[in-house]
């Protein structure tokens, strides 16, 4: 027996996300995203990456995630201490050049703000033609202390 299916048991079987929900999230390896929001396999698609930020290739996994999976609504989940706000652009640019030892010169998507940068985020996306699904985009951060999730209000023009 395939103990994975086994375990995932239904939600094998169903390939669009039960809860029709996609989740842009940071890649810190403290923030539990299914255990902070109680999902189980096959309810949400979880897109990650350093900041959780509205990249071009969040953009377009998202655009996938809705067209053909029929998602329709989006959390983005940014939280405290996230090293994009922790280092700037040009600092990790330096390391990235040490490590590696090649020039890597890359916007990375730091910010000083994390608020606005969860505003900056829900706009990008409610901005990008290519989803068809952005009435329902909303922003969260979380708070790695106090292990609790609080709204970011943001402007509530959706962009044609
Ligand atoms: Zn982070």
């Amino acid at each position: 027996m395939n103990t994975r299916l086994h375990y995932l048991g239904t939600a094998a079987r169903i390939i669009e996300p039960v809860q029709h929900l996609a989740i842009l999230t940071c890649m810190d390896a403290r923030v539990d995203v299914s255990a902070l929001l109680g999902l189980r396999p096959g309810d949400a698609h979880v897109i990650r990456n350093a900041g959780g930020r509205a990249s071009s290739d969040a953009l377009r996994a998202l655009a996938i995630s809705q067209a053909v999976m029929h998602t329709r609504e989006v959390m983005v989940i940014h939280h405290t201490d996230c090293a994009l706000g922790r280092f700037s652009q040009a600092q990790l640019n330096e390391q990235i050049t040490m490590a590696s030892g090649h020039g890597f010169a890359e916007e990375l998507g730091c910010f000083t703000d994390p608020i606005q940068a969860i505003v900056e985020d829900i706009e990008r996306l409610r901005a990008c033609p290519y989803l068809p699904a952005r009435d329902k985009v909303r922003g969260f951060i979380y708070d790695l202390t106090s292990n609790v999730v609080t709204e970011v209000p943001a402007p509530d023009r959706i962009p044609t």
